[in-house]
């Protein structure tokens, strides 16, 4: 199939030159169709299927950026590259990051350096495009992931409010599933993820979401509801439905789903709280023998008691120091240095034992008790920093975890830089990751306190990128210094040639916005190599170092001290 390339350029001669380049380099390739104004181009666009545009930059009825970006607002999805007889850095960097996917310098370059540059753009762009699903929808099954469906339920409930109706919310949890991806493994898990949410899509009507929260969690915003009896005809529904076995290669599996109900505005106005109501009501199905649903009743809340228990524990663990910080190294892949640490937090229960952070960092976050473990982790890791250089180790950086919640706190920036100066540690050697999900919630005010953070010397970075927004346009406006690409990309790096693609259009971008980029998860020598040839610059992961305890980490501060012997720790 010819690759269809619209171009719009009001020089004749400039015309039948690009014709000629690409069609001496690559004869029959590409179907050329040019225009000369910019307003004839986006008709031509609008009407017809193009694989890419090539523009210039001069034409007469518009210059300049804003022709890239009036094409992107007629058609948001098409690769543009530039063509300019200007040969300058700035411009080129600005036609890229106003949303372009190549900048050419006219006279420059043969028709297969055209050619190719036509093929990336689509390629770029491509990603780009997976990249910003992604960022909506959960990739294994396709239905909305946890950002779109918070959006999608504020939504229902204004409508809901406008039009005097119900919106019932449900919680679906798949009964014993850990025992089919323990059992058949995770692809089997897998599949039979997919083959729920398909079943799903045929219980609800257009206008209702179905979302995937993770793991085997599935929720349903039911609009337009005017009696709880369409309620129970839907949970009927996917009882049914789900009363059919799965076929996971070859095997009949048989899965059964507890689902818990909360009604807008009946039970509660705020979604959050509609949240924690439709998960008790689904942990009472679960108490209930599963397979069945259960609306939300006033008396669910015991769940709330537990928590506050929570609560008492978590602030008597920060009292009596129960926690302990593991650092894990950021190693430099060309020097094989450990330019820094992030600090994660553990905790010692003397009852539970070892709890996990993926366990009780959202408690905290929920009971509020995460400022004050912030707090100490902020205080721990200065101060553990400070002492390795005292001890004449190399400086290093040591990486804090900000949680999202946090970013809203009116003193945030006043109390991390308190508990930086106490410590003796010079800001510059303290880095603060923050998720996508902190930053977007208010652009404006996130960029405020990142930038006075920034002033002060503290580095910042982006953690479990390309999970959330990952959008040019928002990325240009906060001041950064790292992307920190999220492990799920880099798990399935050798298998999955979407997450490859994904990790090297990451590092990409971050090169053109001249950010600095770490791959985190990184388990293998394979997922090495590809990051370093693919221009990655920092790893992190079980590969070339574990979190481990303070006293163990200074083995990594010692190898630093005398790089020439060694190379990553797990050859040494
Ligand atoms: P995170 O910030 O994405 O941290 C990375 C997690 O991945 C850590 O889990 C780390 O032990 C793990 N990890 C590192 N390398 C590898 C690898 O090669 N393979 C695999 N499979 N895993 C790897 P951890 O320590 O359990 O922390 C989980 C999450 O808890 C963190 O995710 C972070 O969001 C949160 N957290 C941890 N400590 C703190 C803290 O002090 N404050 C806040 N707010 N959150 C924290
Ligand atoms: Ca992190
Ligand atoms: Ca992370």
């Amino acid at each position: 199939m010819k690759t269809k390339v619209l171009l719009i350029e009001d020089n004749d001669g400039d015309t039948r030159l690009l014709k000629d380049l690409l069609d001496t380099s690559s004869p029959g390739r590409y179907k050329l169709i040019s225009t000369e104004t910019l307003k004839a181009g986006i008709t031509l666009l609008t009407n017809d299927d193009f694989d890419a545009v090539l523009t210039d930059l001069n034409l007469p009825d518009a210059d300049g950026i804003n022709i890239v970006t009036q094409i992107q607002n007629h058609n948001e999805s098409i690769p543009i590259i530039v063509l300019n007889g200007q040969d300058s850095e700035e411009l080129a960097l600005q036609v890229v990051q106003s949303g372009a996917q190549d900048y050419l310098v006219k006279g420059q370059g043969d028709g297969h350096l055209i050619s190719r540059a036509i093929d990336y753009a689509i390629e770029r762009k491509r990603i780009q495009q997976k990249l910003s699903y992604l960022a909506s929808y959960d990739n294994l099954t396709g239905l909305a992931n946890r950002l779109l469906f918070r959006e999608r339920l504020d939504r229902a409930l204004i409508r809901a409010d406008r039009f005097e109706t119900l919106v019932a919310l449900l919680v679906i949890d798949l009964d014993r599933f850990k025992k089919v991806n323990d059992s058949l493994g995770h692809d089997a898990g897998d599949r039979l993820l997919i083959q729920v949410a398909e079943r799903l899509k045929t219980c609800t009507r257009e206008g209702d979401t179905i979302a995937r929260l993770g793991g085997d969690e599935f929720t349903i915003v039911l609009e337009d509801i005017r009696n709880i009896d369409d309620v129970n005809v839907v949970s009927e529904k996917i009882l049914n439905l789900m009363k059919e076995h799965f076929d996971i290669n070859g095997h009949d599996i048989f899965m059964t789903p507890s689902i818990g109900i909360t009604i807008y505005p009946i039970d509660d106005t705020n979604a959050v709280h509609l949240f924690v109501n439709a998960d008790s009501a689904m942990y009472e199905a679960k108490d209930n023998g599963r397979n069945c649903y259960r609306f939300y009743k006033t008396d669910m809340n015991i769940d709330l008691i537990e928590k506050m228990d929570l609560e008492t524990k978590l602030r008597r663990a920060i009292k009596n120091e129960e926690f302990i910080l593991y650092y894990q190294p950021k190693f430099n892949v060309h020097t094989h240095e450990a330019i820094g640490a992030e600090a994660l937090i553990r905790w010692k229960d003397p009852e539970k034992g070892m709890i996990s952070p993926a366990v009780f960092i959202p408690l905290a976050e929920e009971t509020g008790c995460i400022a004050a473990i912030t707090d100490w982790v902020l205080q721990e890791a200065c101060k553990q920093n400070s002492e390795w250089q005292q001890q004449g180790f190399k400086p290093i950086r040591i990486a804090i975890n900000l949680s999202p919640k946090q970013f809203s706190q009116e003193d945030i920036v006043q109390r991390i830089f308190n508990k930086i100066i106490c410590s003796d540690l010079a800001p510059k050697y303290v880095e603060l990751e923050i998720t996508e999900g902190a930053l977007v919630e208010d652009v404006q005010k996130g960029t405020e306190i990142l930038n006075d953070l920034k002033k002060w010397g503290i580095h910042i970075s982006i953690d479990d990128f390309g999970t959330g927004y990952s959008s040019l346009s928002y990325l240009k406006k906060i001041p950064l210094d790292t992307l920190k690409i999220d492990q799920s990309f880099v798990r399935d790096l050798m298998v999955d040639s979407d997450d490859a693609a994904i990790v090297s259009a990451i590092i990409a971008m971050a090169k053109s916005l001249r950010l600095n980029v770490i791959a985190e998860g990184v388990e293998t020598a394979e997922q090495l190599e590809y990051l370093t040839t693919n221009g990655c610059n920092e790893v992190q992961g079980y590969f070339t170092g574990k979190p481990v305890p303070a006293e163990e980490f200074v083995q990594f501060l010692i190898k630093n001290s005398d790089v020439s012997h060694i190379r990553l720790a797990h050859s040494a």
